[in-house]
């Protein structure tokens, strides 16, 4: 008897954990150490979890061994509301918040409760992998809508306009982006605004990385710019409070609710099926929404986030044929193989080749759903020494390194 997996994995894919993962362990197994830039895991690189935070889990965890309401707790879906009030978002209330285990979990329960087989769900490109895994999931098509490079790396509201159709569900928006690290300006949100009200869709705005801006850029809720557009918002604590491994996230519904009534109650069906989030990391959500946001300390001019994002960026663009957008908030670098110098025709082996020669793994842009063999993507959360040491190294690599 042989065991498959499923034909609902065909098309399926999340390569940040790909099969280059198990090669990277092998390398460690072996004695070697690999420079893992390939997730964004903040405590890997030295950054520790505000005290506050795990002084409030500490002091709650004897009373958090039973399961919760499956929404979540109350006093953190309290905080949450009175995060997205001061961020200007319109008629929230404790019981338009769902907490998760991780922002991903509340991914999964939201599209799930949502797609139908054959719906569209419009998903940038490049994107954070898991939006268009989960609708694949779900039965559903993920369609892209180009970001542009040149531009930014917005998004293209002509292009979006154009892939409408009448099974369009809903649109996601990443915002800081991953991979990208765009910010993006008002105008360009009230544009996806406009078009997902003009189309009767639903926006799913992941703005996980809201408070990792460099430079003075100003994150805009996209919930808070219009109160007619059902909007669903995800943010946690794993980017801006650097605890990943708590597994604690939030989902927030706003706009105009009572058209959404049937949808919410699968939404709450789905929320009940998984009993509730972990109790404990529950309780760090008020201790990070109400306290002092020391992530700003990082992205401050001079700040530790900064100054390996500008190392990073310049570091990059030193390296012939390689080119970079300066990012705008996030944690990543997502760069540019030009292909008149390097000829990548496949860039999963090339991320390999530079794992198994260099030590480093990255992601491929493909990884990204980008069309083309020639981005990659690094997280930018080792001290600016070691991630400039890193980058020269990769530069090393790619003056010799030839695919056709
Ligand atoms: N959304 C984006 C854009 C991300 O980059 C990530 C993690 O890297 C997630 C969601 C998932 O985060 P969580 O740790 O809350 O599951």
């Amino acid at each position: 008897m042989e065991f498959r997996q499923s034909n609902k994995l065909k098309d399926v894919c999340y390569e940040i954990r790909g099969p280059v993962v198990d090669r990277a362990n092998a390398l460690e197994e072996a004695g070697h150490s690999v420079l893992r830039l390939n997730t964004g895991n903040p405590a890997t690189f030295g950054f520790e979890a505000p005290e506050e935070i795990v002084q409030d889990i500490i002091r709650n965890l004897p009373n958090a061994h039973g399961y919760s309401d499956s929404r979540g707790i109350l006093p953190a879906r309290r905080a949450v509301v009175q995060y997205y009030q001061q961020r200007g978002v319109p008629g929230v209330a404790v019981n338009d918040v769902f907490l998760g285990n991780g922002v991903s979990e509340l991914i999964q329960m939201a599209v799930t409760a949502l797609v139908d087989d054959g719906d569209e769900v419009l998903v940038p490109m490049p994107d954070y992998p898991l939006w268009t895994a989960v609708v694949r999931l779900a039965g559903g098509k993920a369609v892209h809508y180009v970001c542009d490079e040149e531009a930014e790396w917005y998004p293209d509201l002509d292009d979006i306009a154009a892939k409408i159709t009448a099974r369009t569900k809903a649109i996601v928006v990443i915002n800081p982006n991953n991979p990208t690290g765009a910010v993006y300006p008002k105008e360009l949100l009230e544009g996806i605004l406009d078009l997902a009200r003009r189309h009767g869709l639903m926006v799913l705005a992941d703005e996980i990385y809201d408070k990792i801006l460099y430079d003075g850029t100003e994150h805009h809720c996209l919930a808070a710019l219009a109160d007619d557009v059902l909007t669903l918002t995800f943010n946690g604590l794993s980017k801006s409070y650097r605890v990943a491994g708590f597994r604690s996230g939030w989902l927030v519904v706003s706009g105009p609710k009572q058209h959404a009534a049937d949808y919410l109650e699968g939404l709450t069906m789905l929320s009940g099926m998984r009993l509730c989030p972990n109790v404990p990391a529950q309780y760090a959500v008020q201790a990070a929404l109400g306290g002092h946001q020391s992530i700003q300390d990082l992205v401050l001019p001079g700040g530790r986030l900064t100054e390996q994002r500008d190392v990073a960026y310049k570091a990059l663009n030193e390296i012939p044929g390689v080119s970079c957008v300066r990012p705008k908030g996030a944690l990543y670098a997502f760069a540019k193989l030009d292909p008149a110098v390097h000829r990548i025709v496949d860039d999963e082996q090339f991320v390999l080749d530079l794992l198994l020669r260099e030590k480093i793994h990255v992601v491929q842009g493909t990884g990204f759903n980008w069309p083309r063999p020639d981005h990659f993507r690094f997280v930018t959360l080792p001290r600016a020494d070691d991630l400039e040491t890193a980058i020269n190294r990769i530069g090393r690599f790619l003056a010799t390194y030839r695919q056709v």
